[in-house]
């Protein structure tokens, strides 16, 4: 087994109190295309680049397009499976270990996996609402709709993501930085750490060990313990 791996291993055999915080990596193995970065879905033709599609504005102005892109590039196949990755996260809560998952991602595989301490700071696609009267809504709402879904009361039924220029909430930030400040083990994976606020929390951190699992180096590289640059999926196939 590579070294750095086992030095992982090892520290999460000793800890019960480890935090996960992940991002676009973790999914994109079993084939979920990434929601923020360039090398994933916004590469592909479109007549906005995404990043404005999926951006507050832009929904208020032109929810048709906005759906229409949604559907097409958002909502993951019905047959995605969680990976190695978000099964063994929650193995390890219910083995004591892990306290929570924080992650980036809108697809809810880690709840798939059976993790249940789960901070989505980019919402999920799993639940939706009505912008104007708040009532809640099943996915289908949006997903099997035609055109734009709306509501009884005359509002646009939108997923509870954080589109581009709008914030995260306020409860999720807080529960991620007193999970993050009151870790001992801290394992951050299959994010370049590039999108802000959501990045600066591992600045919180002040346990034991930092590892860092991603392909391509990252801002905060020379802060972890441990940098591992292979596949999350094979990292926690052998942790
Ligand atoms: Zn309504």
């Amino acid at each position: 087994m590579d070294s750095s791996v086992s030095v992982l291993k090892q520290w999460v055999a000793e800890s019960d109190n480890i935090v996960f915080f992940g991002g676009a990596g973790v999914s994109t193995e079993p084939g979920i295309p990434d929601f923020r970065s360039a090398d994933g879905l916004y590469n592909q033709k479109y007549k906005y680049p995404p990043e404005e599609i999926i951006s507050h504005s832009f929904f208020e102005r032109n929810p048709e397009e906005f759906y229409r892109f949604y559907r097409d590039k958002l909502i993951p196949p019905a047959d995605v499976k969680p990976n190695r990755c978000h099964l063994r996260l929650s193995e390890l809560e219910r083995e004591g270990k892990l306290r929570a998952v924080i992650t980036q991602n809108i697809d809810g595989l880690h709840q798939a996996a059976g993790s249940e301490r789960v901070i989505e700071l980019h919402g999920s696609i799993h639940r939706c609402y009505c912008a104007k009267c708040r009532r809640e809504y099943d996915e289908s709402a949006v997903n099997d709709a035609q055109g734009v879904p709306r509501c009884g009361c005359g509002g646009v039924i939108r997923p509870d993501v954080v589109l581009y220029e709008e914030g995260l909430r306020e409860d999720d930030l807080t529960d991620a930085v007193n999970y993050i400040r009151e870790a001992d083990v801290l394992i951050v994976g299959g994010t370049s750490l590039n999108v802000y606020p959501a990045a600066g929390l591992i600045r919180y951190f002040r346990g034991k060990h930092l590892a860092l699992i991603n392909m391509s180096p990252t801002p905060y590289d020379n802060m972890a313990e441990l940098v591992i640059r292979e596949k999350i999926g094979q990292v926690f196939a052998r942790i």
